[in-house]
């Protein structure tokens, strides 16, 4: 199904709650910003570091790997998904790993680690609160900072087999059964949100402390992490630290902002993954690799609010996702530019300065050019001779065929009905 299709399912069921949730946090994001009365100007500092990163992404690698190792980390760099999940399950073998604990990070979902490790019979068991909700309900997350957005207190309560609803209950019990699960894995995974070059170290934001169990109670951590989380130094670090939450979700800064180095009590490896960002550079998308992944697109946005994460089928979904999703399959998700009202809202919000409304305009063309109506249509604007010959066909057609070559834009509205003459005679 497409999106326009599971839109339409989810806002029947779901979409007014889940766009009241949403909007509070919109609201409280809002609230927070005020209260930080440079806040433009660190936008446009946050957007000009990440311009520098994209543009030294290279130089700030080497910086970053010679650092880490200094530190006493291990770096790998994988190419793609595939290679990346091969280190990963290689580390693991080492070790003999048949469980691990993983927090949060869209790049392993990028990847699609879980499944890969447990295909090799090791059980995975994500330690995100919302994150091990969507993994018990065999989902995927429908948001990148609030994963579990789209589902309720009475769907938690059904799949840990209660009767009592009340989220704190809740929240304690999915605790218990996490703790002991931290206790005997052999191995932590976690994202990383930040790495700093001029010092190789890792940062790690979250709100449970999850990730830092799970980085430090087993003996191998492992953070995999996209090239693109590069900073330069510690002073960037302490200007993205006062964005990312506020922008998130309101809060000050996140509960648990970690800076990982060398791990005292066993051994800690990043694996720094390309998976196309590389390429990225040179398209007229790069400036996607900016996001810093605070959500605050998705979370504005009125078609996300009302149609739900999982209406976009990508794990990135929202603005920042129908940007993503094409560029990884330009058939597949050709429908999401066009799920987008260019409103303007996530280009408003967005940190980095992402200019969404070019960008979204841009990928429509580029997930629309095989079209060949859309072709002959720019070829007959450029000649008179062509403009008359095109009309004519289009005057001939019969409506139901006309229908199905324009197939998306027709599906959902009425074609109106094509004169029998030309205007100009
Ligand atoms: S595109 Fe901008 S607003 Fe959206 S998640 Fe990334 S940084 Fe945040």
């Amino acid at each position: 199904m497409k999106h326009q299709d599971l839109a339409i399912k989810f806002y029947k069921e779901k979409g007014k709650k889940h766009d009241k949730a949403l909007w509070a946090i919109r609201q409280k994001r809002d609230k927070a910003i005020k209260g930080v009365k440079e806040w433009e100007i660190l936008r446009r500092e946050a957007s000009e570091i990440k311009d520098y990163v994209i543009e030294n992404l290279k130089e700030l690698i080497d910086e970053f790997i010679k650092n880490a190792k200094n530190e006493g980390v291990e770096v790998y760099f994988a190419k793609d998904a595939k290679e990346h999940n091969e280190i990963v399950l290689k580390l693991l073998k080492e070790i003999n790993a048949k469980k691990i604990v993983k927090s949060k990070s869209m790049l392993t979902e990028e990847c699609s680690l879980n499944e890969f490790l447990e295909k090799n019979e090791i059980n995975v068991i994500d330690t995100d609160l919302g994150e091990r909700i969507v993994q018990l309900r065999g989902e995927k997350p429908s948001h990148i900072v609030l994963p579990a957005i789209h589902t309720t207190k009475e769907d938690v309560a059904k799949i840990l087999n209660e009767t009592n609803t009340d989220p704190t209950y809740l929240t304690r019990k999915m605790r218990a059964l996490l703790r002991k699960e931290f206790l005997s894995a052999d191995a932590g995974i976690s994202g990383a949100n930040f790495l700093v070059a001029n010092k190789g170290y890792a940062v790690v934001c979250t709100n449970e402390g999850n990730a830092d169990l799970g980085a430090i109670l087993p003996p191998l951590h492992i953070i995999s992490v996209g090239i693109e989380k590069i900073i330069p130094n510690m002073k960037d670090l302490g200007l993205f630290l006062r964005m990312l939450a506020r922008n998130a979700t309101g809060q000050a800064i996140t509960t648990y902002s970690t800076i990982f180095g060398k791990k005292d009590n066993g051994k800690r490896i990043i694996i720094l993954v390309d998976n196309g960002r590389f390429e990225r550079l040179n398209t007229k998308f790069k400036e996607t690799l900016k996001c810093i992944r605070c959500s605050a697109c998705l979370t504005t946005c009125p078609v996300f609010r009302r149609s739900g994460g999982h209406s976009y089928r990508y794990i990135i979904p929202g603005p920042i996702g129908s940007l993503l999703a094409p560029l990884k399959d330009k058939n597949e998700y050709n429908d999401l530019p066009f799920a987008c009202t260019l409103c303007g809202s996530c280009e408003m919000v967005c940190p980095v300065k992402i200019p969404f409304s070019k960008q979204l305009r841009e990928m429509r063309k580029y997930v629309t050019n095989e079209n060949i109506m859309v072709k002959i249509a720019e070829k007959s604007m450029h000649s008179a001779t062509m403009f008359k010959l095109f009309s004519k066909i289009i005057r001939l057609t019969p409506k139901p065929i006309l229908e199905k070559t324009l197939n998306q834009w027709s599906q959902y509205r009425a074609l109106p009905a094509i004169p029998k003459e030309r205007f100009i005679k």
